[in-house]
């Protein structure tokens, strides 16, 4: 039998055929007006996709390189930040933190679970310049409480500013960026927005820019400041990622045409896309004997389980790939092995949900010889489906 290669992975995503289409006729030079008017759409429709009138910056890098930005632009050296960890890009932030100098005071919840806002609330003193966190730990399919810590911070640290890693946050999360107080908030190109890897997009509150004006971290390639004189004007500082940007447009569009052209709504409907297939996901893989590892604060962007005691997370991940063409990710670090993670954000509809259930119910049946009924994983999945649709 014939198989599609498909991903299931937290990013790179599935990417959009309209925005591969525009990628490959983005034959354009960047210091042109057929670039800066594209420039500028793809700009403002982002402001929309963000939920925010703060200024949304595009950057030509994977999305690391607009969470180092967002440390070297807004600490100095010396300075305390808080730093929310409770999986591997968590500790991305401390250690960006470290690499700039600061101090990072860290907060950490164990693998597979969130923080307590009262022990936040604590170390939230006068001294922290900014709380670092993830919207949703990849590493471990966690969602976080952005919310709750941007009303802490409100309440107890109003100097402190409050960058979010978005990045597999956006488009999984209904989020209000500027009712909350989020200061910076961070998005990557190979997440929701259904393109390759290779651009970052992060807002950026007014808290935030005068802020910038007192870092004494040096800059150059990532000086926000540049970045955004020079793209209010539809220009980039150096050359982008042309074609990017026009497959970030298409997707946009694309987007937008879920909700009749309207892309606020559109994003809505994209988030509760993932809410529902990560509900019904969960269901299908409990049905089928694994343990959920977030149970009580799981992400939409990606479900993550434990396969049962004794077993290989790596024996899914390889039996998907050879049987069925299809990639999932692992565990990274010392959760390799352990749990496997499929991802729901961007391009992933009900359908792509209800095949990937199907094919673990051989896998679970064949490799980890668990008792499997078939449908069961399926059926699971359709009863959430069905009481999600019928509302
Ligand atoms: C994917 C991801 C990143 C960014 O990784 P890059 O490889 O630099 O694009 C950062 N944080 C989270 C939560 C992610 O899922």
């Amino acid at each position: 039998m014939i198989r599609k290669t498909r991903l299931f992975t937290p990013g790179p995503t599935p990417l959009l055929p309209a925005a591969q289409f525009a990628m490959a006729a983005a034959d354009m030079h960047h210091r042109t007006p057929e670039f800066r008017a594209l420039f500028q759409r793809v700009l403002a429709q982002l402001k929309v996709f963000v939920g925010t009138q703060n200024d949304v910056l595009l950057l030509s890098s994977s999305g690391t390189g607009a969470m180092e930005a967002a440390v070297a632009n807004l600490t100095s050296p010396g300075e305390k930040v808080l730093v929310l960890t409770a999986g591997k890009f968590g500790e991305r932030w401390r250690d960006l933190a470290k690499a700039y100098g600061c101090e990072p005071v860290v907060l950490s919840a164990p693998y597979g679970q969130t923080f307590d806002l009262a022990d936040v609330k604590k170390a939230l003193t006068p001294e922290i310049k900014a709380v670092l966190m993830q919207a949703s730990e990849t590493s471990t399919a966690v969602n976080h409480d952005v919310q709750g810590v941007a009303k802490l911070i409100k309440e107890v640290a109003p100097e402190a500013l409050l960058v979010v890693d978005g990045i597999t946050g956006l488009g999984t999360t209904h989020f209000d960026v500027d009712g909350w107080g989020i200061d910076v908030l961070i998005g990557g190109s190979q997440k929701a927005v259904m393109i390759p890897p290779g651009l970052a997009y992060l807002s950026v509150s007014e808290k935030a820019w005068a802020a910038m004006e007192k870092s004494k971290n040096p800059r150059y390639y990532f000086d926000l400041r540049k970045e955004r004189k020079n793209q209010v004007k539809g220009e980039t500082a150096y050359t982008p990622a042309v074609a990017l940007v026009a497959g970030l447009g298409a997707a946009l569009d694309y987007i937008a045409g879920q909700a009749n052209g309207n892309l606020e709504q559109g994003r809505i409907a994209l988030v509760n896309n993932a809410i529902v297939n990560a509900a019904a996901t969960r269901a299908g893989l409990t049905a089928l004997g694994f343990t959920l590892f977030a149970p009580t604060s799981p992400s939409a962007a990606a479900t993550a389980v434990a396969v049962p005691e004794g077993m290989d997370s790596s024996d899914v991940v390889k039996a998907l790939k050879t049987r069925f063409a299809s990639v999932i990710a692992n565990g990274q670090g010392e959760m390799k092995g352990k749990i496997f993670r499929v991802a729901h954000l961007g391009f992933f509809d009900y359908l792509d949900t209800i095949a990937f259930l199907g094919a673990m119910e051989h896998i679970a049946k064949d490799t980890l010889k668990l008792p499997v009924e078939w449908g069961q994983a399926v059926a699971a999945a359709q009863k959430v489906y069905a009481e999600a649709a019928s509302k």
